[in-house]
C-alpha cells in the first residue's frame, strides 16, 4: 500500500518560492493501477518523482508498506520518459544488469532477462546496442528491466507515449496480464485519456498553479479488458 499523505513541492525560481504541488493526498492499494493525467507543466512528473524518492518533498510524506520513503529504493522501480538504457551494453546485458544482486546464478540471471525481452516482443534483438533500435524499442528495453525486477511498484512516466499504436496496445495488454500475475502496484502519467481508461482502477486528474488532485474517477468495468482480438490479433500474426 502506498500512501500519500499532504505532500507539496515548491522550486526556488529568482530566490522566489514557487510552489508546484499544493497538499496531494491519497492511498494507493496493492495491485491497483492509478493513472494521473493533466495539462502539461501541472506537476505529474514531481509528483511521481517524489513517490519514487528522487526528489524530495517540501512538505508531507510518503509511505510504501507503512515505511517512510527517503530515497530511491529496490521496492520501486521508475520508468523515466527517456528509458535510461546503458549505450554500451547490449540489450541483454541492459536488462540483467539489475538482476546481478538478486540472482547469482549467470544462466538462470540470463533465462529470466530473456524472458522478459520476449515478452515485451524484442526476441532476436538480444545482442543489439540501444542505438541500434528505434526509440520505441528502447522503450520496450526499459520496460523489460524494470519489469524483470519485480517491484512492488512500478511508476511510469508516459512508458508508451514514442510506441505505434499496435505495439502499445500489445504492451498495455501485457502490463494487465503481469500486474494480474504478479500484483504489482503501477502508478502511470499520461496524456492519453483512452490508455488512462483501458489500464486503470482509478484516474485522478490534476490541476496547474500549483498542482492539486482536481477529481477522482473510478473506472467500473462492464467487460474485461482485452484488446488481444480482433484486427489487431490478426495484425500481429
Ligand atoms: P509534462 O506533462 O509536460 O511532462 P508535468 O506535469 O510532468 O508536465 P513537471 O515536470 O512535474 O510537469 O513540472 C511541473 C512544474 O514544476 C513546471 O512548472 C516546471 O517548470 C517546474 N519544475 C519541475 N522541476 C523543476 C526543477 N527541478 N526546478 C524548478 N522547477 C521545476
Ligand atoms: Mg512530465
Amino acid at each position: 500500500m502506498i500512501q500519500i499523505h499532504q505532500v507539496s513541492k515548491s522550486f526556488k525560481k529568482n530566490k522566489q518560492d514557487v510552489q508546484v504541488l499544493d497538499n496531494i493526498s491519497f492511498t494507493v492499494q496493492k495491485g491497483e493501477i492509478i493513472s494521473i493525467l493533466g495539462e502539461s507543466g501541472c506537476g505529474k512528473s514531481t509528483l511521481l518523482n517524489i513517490i519514487g524518492g528522487f526528489e524530495q518533498a517540501s512538505g508531507g510524506e510518503v509511505l510504501l508498506d507503512g515505511i517512510k520513503v527517503n530515497g530511491p529504493s529496490r521496492k520501486c522501480i521508475m520508468l523515466f520518459q527517456n528509458y535510461g538504457l546503458l549505450p554500451w551494453r547490449t540489450v541483454l546485458k541492459n536488462v540483467e544488469l539489475g538482476l546481478e544482486k538478486s540472482i547469482k546464478d549467470k544462466k538462470e540471471r540470463k533465462e529470466k532477462a530473456l524472458h522478459y525481452i520476449q515478452l515485451v516482443g524484442l526476441q532476436g534483438k538480444e545482442n543489439m546496442f540501444p542505438h541500434e533500435l528505434s526509440g520505441g524499442m528502447q522503450q520496450r528495453v526499459g520496460i523489460a528491466r524494470a519489469l524483470a525486477l519485480q517491484p512492488e511498484l512500478i511508476l511510469m512516466d508516459e512508458p508508451f507515449a514514442a510506441l505505434d499504436t499496435f505495439n502499445r496496445y500489445y504492451l498495455q495488454n501485457e502490463l494487465l496480464r503481469i500486474q494480474e500475475q504478479e500484483k504489482t502496484t503501477m502508478i502511470l502519467v499520461t496524456h492519453d485519456i483512452d490508455e488512462a481508461i483501458y489500464l486503470s482502477d482509478r484516474i485522478f486528474i490534476m490541476h496547474p498553479n500549483p498542482g492539486r488532485i482536481h477529481k477522482e474517477i473510478k473506472i467500473h468495468l462492464t467487460k474485461p479488458r482485452d484488446r488481444s482480438n480482433g484486427d489487431f490479433q490478426y495484425y500481429r500474426n
